[in-house]
């Protein structure tokens, strides 16, 4: 069904597990879409960055919700196409310091507190108030925002989104062992499953993409062309 309203006022929730190709997606998308692109791993990436630094316990939910309170979060958009986006904490480019195997670690701890997850829901809510976002990460369309014209839930089978993270980390200058990347992922898989509030799962009326099989390119065409069968013209 084609919606009415105008691009400017839709909303598009984009879940996922890790590694499924939901921020580059997402972030390439909402470029085509000419829609903001709003990365909610970052906010929980740059609590944890946060936590690490100032030596906060990832059990101490009030600290944490504190923290997360009191600071600053800014996404500044790629300087050219398909360039990346840069995340600043506290007026400090955390671009790449969020994206450590050390926050990789640490941040499902972080972000299954529900303190911690209210601060954060209340934000992302006010972030997409006017609409014309993409918002990317595990509890948008089931959470967040409900009522998001458009949902998409992102997989890959477990090998392929292991062999991406570890392309990933290797093109960074990381290097990692394999077998770290996978348990890793795998633990984090599970914590995001299976804590109490808002775990990764796919939202009701949610599009399934299985995206094991699919080019960067195949996968953003396919979310482009959900979104404008749903009524937004790029
Ligand atoms: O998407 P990304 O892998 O960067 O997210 C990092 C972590 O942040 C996830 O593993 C998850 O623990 C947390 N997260 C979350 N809810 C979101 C987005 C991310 O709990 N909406």
């Amino acid at each position: 069904m084609a919606l009415s309203r105008g691009k400017g006022s839709l909303t598009v929730a984009i879940d996922g597990p890790a590694a499924a190709g939901k921020s580059t997606v997402s972030r390439a998308a909402a470029e085509r879409l000419g829609l903001t692109y709003v990365d909610t791993g970052a906010m929980y990436r740059a609590l944890t960055l946060r936590g690490l630094r100032t030596g906060v316990d990832p059990e101490d939910a009030r600290a944490l919700a504190d923290l997360a309170s009191t600071m600053e979060i800014r996404f500044e958009p790629a300087a050219r196409p398909g360039g990346t986006q840069r995340v600043f904490l506290d007026g400090e480019d955390v671009t790449r310091e969020i994206r450590t195997r050390e926050v990789d670690v640490a941040v499902s701890p972080v972000s299954r507190h529900a303190e911690v997850r209210e601060r954060f829901r209340d934000l992302q809510r006010r972030m997409a108030l006017g609409g014309g976002v993409v918002m990317e990460g595990r509890d948008i369309g089931s959470v967040v925002l409900p009522d998001a014209d458009i949902k998409i839930y992102l997989d890959a089978e477990f090998d392929c989104r292991v062999c991406r993270r570890y392309r990933e980390f290797s093109a960074k200058g990381y290097r990692p062992r394999k077998e770290e990347v996978r348990r890793d992922m795998a633990c984090r898989d599970l914590l995001d499953s299976s804590r109490q509030t808002a775990p990764l799962t796919v939202a009701r009326g949610a599009i399934r993409i299985d995206t094991t099989h699919m080019t960067l390119e195949e996968v953003v065409n396919a979310v482009v062309k959900v979104c404008q069968e749903r009524g937004v013209r790029s």
